[in-house]
């Protein structure tokens, strides 16, 4: 049997193939950084081979209690991904298979390749509404995509959508898929509506090199992009560095920054409580949205989340807060989780793709109940 992931977006490093029946990895290190859970490995030659595979280093991850009650995603054809039973001892993470075809994927949540980000950007150009740009070059020289979406910023509001600061944070991008599907479906209403009010600035993938790479958290210079935005550079964080210049030239009435949380089972949105200063009026605008967002999808919810900022304890190095501060206006993180949503869970394909791009359309359809709000 062989392990492999030299390919786009793959990770991991093999300590033991050699029995099926105990298959020994370790999970390698984001670049130039000590954070580490994303994998991403094919294993083949095992077709109707009882396999166990066990990650050594599972409790040196950056988020050890991600592996509480997670169930590992597998697919034979990489586009269904479905979830096995899997175990934390404290340790090591361990799960059985056996394939039925000769081979067989496993990551730690379904993945989103450049190359599935290079087909998305191709087909959302080919609507009239949109007009794609590269804002420049990462580290590694590749494309910082920009999708506008509208009829012009001139007299109207201006949304940001942005995801996959983390780039191992997958859930970020397929969320993106259902939100520009939505908003470019030409028999939509509420994106026809919404589009006579708003123009969208939109970042699908923030961090094209640690996509690429396979890493969890950073990118290619070992950055945590959502720790930059107070003194970005183009040798350190050129990905925050381009976004944050373009956003100083839009200006900005509403931001989503897209991610996903490794240890908790919901879906739930952190504000800008933090920031010195922060407005009563944007605050409770924020607060709104996130009614809202819960009276629109029963997949969201806020009785679980982050704890609240005490107010003037922000240094603004996060996305959420630099923005709030910077343009005095709502800004919020979304958070999805890698394991399933527990208050409607899905015994098969725990959170999924598919449910990612439904919480995308949602947040689109909150967005146009309280556009005139803000
Ligand atoms: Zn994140």
């Amino acid at each position: 049997m062989l392990i492999s992931s030299a390919f786009d977006s793959g990770k991991i490093n093999v300590v033991n193939s050699d029995d099926p029946a105990n298959i020994r990895l370790k999970i390698p290190k984001d670049s130039n950084s000590d954070f580490y859970q994303w994998f991403y490995f094919r294993a083949s030659g095992i077709a109707d081979t009882a396999c166990k595979f066990t990650i050594e280093n599972a409790s040196g991850a950056a988020y050890p209690e991600g592996w509480q009650n997670y169930r590992v995603c597998a697919s034979y054809d990489r586009e269904t991904w479905f979830r096995i039973e899997t175990r934390f001892d404290g340790t090591s993470l361990t799960w059985e298979a056996e394939p039925d075809q000769d081979s067989i994927y496993f990551a730690y949540f379904a993945p989103y390749t450049m190359e599935q980000h290079a087909d998305l950007i191709a087909s959302v150009s080919l609507s009239p509404l949109v007009k794609t740009s590269v804002l420049g070059h990462t580290l590694d020289g590749q494309d910082m995509d920009l999708v506008e979406i509208g009829h012009g910023p001139e007299g109207r509001k201006i949304i940001w959508l942005i995801a996959r600061q983390h780039p191992g944070e997958t859930m970020a991008e397929w969320w993106m898929e259902g939100a520009l599907d939505y908003l470019l479906d030409p028999d939509n209403p509420v994106a026809r509506a919404l589009l006579k009010k708003v123009h969208f600035y939109i970042v699908p993938n923030m961090n094209p090199d640690g996509s690429k790479r396979g890493n969890l958290r950073t990118n290619a210079a070992g950055a945590n992009l959502n720790r930059e935005w107070l003194t970005p550079s183009m040798e350190r964080s050129p990905e925050v560095f381009l976004v944050r210049q373009k956003m100083q030239e839009t200006g900005m009435d509403l931001l989503m920054d897209v991610h996903g949380d490794e240890a908790i089972p919901q879906n739930f949105l952190a504000g800008f409580e933090g920031i010195p200063d922060a407005s009563d009026e944007k605050i409770n605008q924020f607060k709104q949205f996130r009614d809202t967002l819960c009276a629109v999808s029963p997949d969201f919810q806020q009785k679980v989340g982050y704890p609240e900022s005490t107010p003037g304890s922000a240094t603004l190095k996060i996305c959420t807060d630099y923005i709030a501060a910077t343009f005095n206006c709502v800004s919020m993180t979304l958070e999805m989780p890698f394991k399933d949503n527990d208050d409607l869970p899905d015994p098969n394909f725990g959170w999924s793709p598919e449910r990612c791009a439904h919480l995308g359309r949602s947040s689109i359809d909150t967005i146009h109940l309280i556009i005139d709000e803000i």
